[in-house]
């Protein structure tokens, strides 16, 4: 890692990527921060069909390390380090890492999201001990087992297939009586014989014995009944929230914490871009946070010819 760099990227998911390829061919000297591995949320997909280009699909995870040996093909760098503290309203602007501190001419935000709690009651303390938040990582360890899934959206439905593959039975449980979910989830959904809808149900406690999650239980929206369901785990798959913690304060976030930013991918602080999910958007897709990474570099360029 070098002291400076024209523009300096925080996140190595798809729109961070797109961004370094963009950037790099536009002959700037781009720097990669990812604190873990390529791909973020979407490394965690074990089948891709909604990115064009693939026509069996592809993994998550390969398509992150495409994306990154694509961008570092014309001179991208990566760095794996964990941004702690950011000051971009200096000039050059300051980035501290785990690595040492970086300054970057521009800076472009694409730092993502995380799943979203379900707020139980004990959830925080039951994670790694029958609840979890990713089936693609976490699904092995049920294998032949009974688990619950949580949510109605895209994530809930990816996640009860990959779990029917799995487990022995698996409950889809909604708070409402129809999915969210893209309609194509619904066919192989209702074709898998050990996988159950659970319908207008709000999970509200988790029961366990000796530490280990060993049942859920639950309100009936409708009925305000109150049941429960023996499981070994939990997949909570309620949406995302972005991660927005290391900006606030500095960037302009909208209610829910996302970073105000338009088509143009610019934020509040010049020469400071958001692009990916974790910016305001009508529409949080690998597609989408690609072509915001495009329409970064087209900015950060116009910012840095007026330096
Ligand atoms: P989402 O689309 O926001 O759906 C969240 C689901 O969780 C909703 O069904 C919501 O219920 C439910 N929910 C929220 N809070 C809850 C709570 N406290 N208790 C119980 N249920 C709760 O989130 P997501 O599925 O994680 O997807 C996030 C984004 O990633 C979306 O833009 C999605 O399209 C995208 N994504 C896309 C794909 C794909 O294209 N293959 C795959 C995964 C994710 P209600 O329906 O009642 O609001």
């Amino acid at each position: 890692m070098k002291d400076i760099y024209d523009v300096v990227i925080i996140g190595g998911g798809p729109g961070g990527y797109a961004a370094a390829l963009y950037c790099v061919r536009a002959g700037l000297d781009t720097l990669v921060l990812e604190k873990l591995s390529a791909g973020g949320q979407m490394a965690t997909t074990t089948q891709v069909d909604n990115y064009p280009g693939f026509d069996e699909g592809i993994d998550g995870f390969e398509l992150a390390e495409k994306m990154q040996r694509g961008a570092e093909r014309f001179g991208a760098v990566t760095e794996y380090a964990e941004v702690t503290a950011l000051d971009l309203k200096a000039v050059p602007k300051r980035i501290t890492t785990s690595a040492g501190e970086v300054q970057g001419r521009a800076v472009i935000l694409a730092t993502g999201a995380s799943p979203r709690m379900l707020g139980v009651p004990e959830e925080a303390a039951m994670r790694g001990r029958g609840v979890s938040y990713c089936a693609a990582c976490d699904g092995m360890f049920f294998r032949g087992k009974t688990v619950a899934v949580a949510g109605g959206g895209n994530s809930a439905a990816e996640d009860a297939l990959v779990l029917s593959k799995i487990c022995k039975k698996v409950y889809l449980v909604h708070r409402r009586d129809t999915l969210r979910a893209t309609k194509s989830y619904l066919g192989p959904l209702e074709k898998a014989e050990n996988l159950e809808f659970v319908w207008n149900k709000q999970i509200d406690g988790l029961q366990a014995t000796d530490g280990q999650l060993t049942g859920i239980s639950m309100t009936d929206r409708v009925t305000g009944e109150r049941s429960t369901l023996p499981v070994d785990g939990l997949f909570v798959a309620v949406g995302r929230v972005p991660d927005t913690d290391l900006v606030r304060g500095q960037v302009d976030l909208d209610a829910e914490g996302y970073m105000i930013a338009d088509e143009t991918t610019r934020t509040s602080v010049p020469g400071v871009f958001a692009v990916g999910d974790a910016r305001t958007k009508p529409m949080r897709q690998i597609i989408t946070a690609a072509a915001d990474g495009a329409t970064a570099s087209k900015f950060v360029e116009e910012y840095l010819q007026q330096l």
